[in-house]
């Protein structure tokens, strides 16, 4: 079995990556010519634990190759998956520029049979269209096929054919679709791909199953849940996972909110009802809210998806509605204790990536805390473990960028801590408080204990609590 895959950033590379692990013959084609020079010398572009390890190991051993040229990628290719970007448009929409003009590209390069899956988030219908603009080009190229489902040229049974071009044999190259959502964390993300608990699969004929099941058997040897659907239904399946869990931490955190009126603990309240099995106890933390390249945009997506069949996702624009206000619950705290005019005030922002174990910082609510202080008048000193360079790229020189934790304390009034980082939830306090000008400690994230810090003299707050 040989497979590329196309797009080598966080999905498309530890896809790459794990699958050669697991033996198969992989190539991972990307646009990006310094990515993928990168790549070929043994350098990760992006920071997830465990990728380097498997990329260089299965690049030592022939089993993993990087390259700009598709045509190169395809040379042979059983499978290919679509994992390039499908950033938010303007209007909230899925841009889905990249991967229909990576279906054009695999049309007018595809030489033999292909399985086309894709594997970027995608509004549902989108593979359908990927199938449609691939049978196009080839029908452009006279080697047009259905793309309908198992190789129609040779094994049409009358059943799935309905959208046949030309099916005379020999002339065709035939090629099937399907739909495999990723569900990898970023900062897990290898583990993820190596033990999912689950994988879906939308595929509509024989062919395309018997393709995924044995491409992703290897990874079922713990977790035996690999789950085929129909295509629609799979690009679903993504769009509806990522908005429960959104809603569920806008639950939480609208839940926070009330518990700081009422005077309740959200985190006792926490332990309370995720002890219920009918709720879980995941995805239950108060916070600053959701961010990063996923959970925003395709929120949006699906309510975009939904306004265009006349359908209204009223509770998700309630979660999207929660989600913006709580990224700036905390700077509306250092607002009441410190004033609106921040001028010649110094902040230390512990974690600026969205979550810990990443650089990524895309929508990550550092970005609007630390926004909010710089735009306040105030000096911000920031410090995370990851995503320092990531960072600076959309904050530019107006933060100042430390190299420990402790030294973006230095001159502080107060020390806001954004991102859960692990080396943040034990820090050695005594020296906090030594470099610090206050003792103020904002927590985003209620990893501290509200009591053991008032104890040792500062003041502290958190979430809901
Ligand atoms: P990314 O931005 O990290 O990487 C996308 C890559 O595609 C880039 O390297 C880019 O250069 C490349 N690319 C763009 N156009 C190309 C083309 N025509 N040919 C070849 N390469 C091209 O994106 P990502 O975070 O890996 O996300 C990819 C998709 O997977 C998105 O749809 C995203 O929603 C989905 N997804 C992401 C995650 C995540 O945690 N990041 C998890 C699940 C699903």
């Amino acid at each position: 079995m040989k497979v590329t895959v196309i797009g080598t950033g966080y999905v498309g590379l530890v896809s790459g990556a794990c699958f050669a692990e697991m033996g198969t013959r992989v190539v991972c084609v990307d646009v990006d010519a310094a990515k993928i020079e990168r790549l070929k010398k043994g350098e990760i572009p992006i920071y997830e634990p465990g990728l380097e390890d498997i990329v260089v190991r299965n690049s030592s051993a022939g089993r993993l190759r990087f390259t700009t040229s598709l045509a190169e990628g395809l040379e042979g290719a059983d499978v290919v998956f679509i994992a390039v970007g499908t950033p938010p448009d303007e209007d909230g929409s899925a841009d889905l520029s990249h991967v229909l003009g990576v279906a054009r590209e695999i049309g007018q390069t595809m030489t033999g049979p292909l399985v086309v899956v894709t594997k970027s988030t995608v509004p549902v219908g989108t593979t359908d269209r990927v199938r449609e603009i691939i049978a196009d080009q080839l029908e452009a190229r006279g080697v047009g096929g259905c793309g309908c489902g198992d190789r129609c040229a040779h094994t049409i049974d009358g059943n799935n054919c309905a959208n046949v071009i030309d099916c005379e044999g020999a002339r065709t190259i035939s090629f099937d679709v399907a739909n495999n959502p990723e569900f990898l964390k970023e900062g897990n993300a290898v583990e993820d791909f190596m033990h999912p608990d689950r994988v879906v699969v939308g595929v509509a004929s024989e062919g395309a199953r018997s393709v995924m099941e044995r491409l992703y058997k290897p990874f079922m040897i713990n977790s035996p849940r690999l789950i085929f659907t129909d295509i629609r239904s799979s690009e679903m399946i993504k769009y509806a996972a990522n908005a429960m869990l959104a809603t569920r931490i806008s639950f939480m955190n609208d839940i926070a909110n009330l518990c700081e009126l009422v005077g309740a603990d959200v985190s006792q309240v926490r332990r309370g009802i995720g002890t219920d099995p009918r709720i879980g106890s995941k995805f239950l933390y108060a916070g600053l809210g959701y961010g990063g390249s996923c959970f925003p945009k395709d929120v949006n997506a699906l309510m975009h998806t939904a306004g265009q069949h006349g359908y209204r996702l009223e509770i998700l624009e309630a979660v999207e509605n929660v989600n913006r206000r709580q990224k700036e619950v905390l700077v509306g705290k250092v607002r009441r204790a410190f004033g609106d005019d921040l001028s010649g005030r110094t902040f230390g922002v512990w974690g600026l990536a969205f979550k810990p174990e990443t650089d990524d910082v895309r929508a990550s609510p550092a970005l609007v805390v630390v926004g909010e202080l710089l735009r306040l008048g105030a000096v911000v000193r920031g410090y995370d473990p990851a995503a320092m360079e990531t960072a600076r790229v959309v904050l530019g020189d107006r933060v100042t960028y430390c190299e420990t934790m402790y030294e973006a304390a230095e001159g502080a009034d107060a020390l806001l801590v954004v991102t859960e980082w692990k080396q943040f939830r034990l820090p050695d306090w005594d020296a906090v408080r030594s470099v610090m000008k206050g003792a103020a400690i904002y927590d985003g994230r209620n990893i501290y204990d509200p009591a053991e810090l008032r104890a040792r003299g500062f003041t502290y707050e958190g979430i809901g609590v």
